[in-house]
């Protein structure tokens, strides 16, 4: 199977997922997660026709994003540490990695230095797996504390200058079933709808789904998917 031949069941699958819920399936926007693989491989699957690339480590994407010299979109996906924040924005459009305030204001200060906004999501650790990362939320619907948490934590970042806050991410636990990941992306979805209706900002985007729950997590309402082995193969 070529890059092309694995971007087209990709892209299949995402239509066949859209279909069931009645969805429009250009509402969801396909991230090739290109981490590990080489520049050429990008313009292999830019070739094919995808515009939108993510990378987990600002390292590689310094050596590897310059080497991509056709118009794409480049998201940052993974966990950024604070005293990298300031080389995030000039290489990314988009961060879907923001799980803390200080990250957030690290980035907010790059970004107004430099003049211009950056897109950014919040990465929610819905499920409370300790080995995932993003802003702890785990019972927010039940947990009084958890939930002024989380709240005073989006309100402080949403009011930062220079950011301008599209919407949730989050990854799903591993499981056996991709149904089973379906609560996950559920909740970060209610999440996302009951936040927007407090605080005000429209959070039009979701980040959910990988190579093994993507279906179901566009299903759910994701708009943007992030999808590495099903396109260039294990890593
Ligand atoms: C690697 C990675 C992906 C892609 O994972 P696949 O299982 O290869 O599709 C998506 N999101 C994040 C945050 C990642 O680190």
């Amino acid at each position: 199977m070529s890059i092309a031949d694995n971007i087209q069941r990709v892209q299949e699958t995402i239509t066949t997922a859209c279909a069931r819920v009645g969805r429009d399936p250009a509402a969801v926007t396909l991230i090739a997660v290109s981490k590990t693989h080489p520049a050429a491989l990008v313009l292999e699957a830019a070739a094919a026709g995808v515009q939108h690339f993510g990378e987990n480590r600002v390292e590689e994407a310094e050596s590897k994003i310059p080497q991509v010299n056709v118009v794409t979109t480049w998201h940052m996906i993974g966990h950024i540490q604070s005293r990298k924040a300031k080389y995030v924005p000039p290489l990314f459009n988009v961060v879907h990695s923001v799980d803390r305030l200080k990250l957030a204001d690290k980035l907010a200060r790059a970004v107004t230095e430099r003049g211009g906004t950056l897109d950014v999501l919040l990465e929610i650790n819905i499920s409370g797996e300790e080995s995932k990362g993003g802003l702890p939320a785990f019972g927010w619907q039940t947990d009084p504390a958890v939930r002024a948490a989380v709240w005073e934590e989006v309100r402080q970042i949403c009011a930062l200058p220079g950011l301008n806050v599209r919407g949730l991410m989050t990854m799903a636990p591993i499981v056996p079933d991709m149904q089973a990941a379906r609560p996950v992306f559920a909740g970060l979805r209610e999440l996302r709808d009951r936040l927007a209706e407090s605080l005000g900002p429209p959070l039009p985007d979701l980040s959910m789904g990988m190579t093994d729950d993507y279906p179901v997590a566009v299903e759910e309402g994701a708009t943007l998917v992030r999808i590495g082995r099903a396109i260039f193969g294990e890593r």
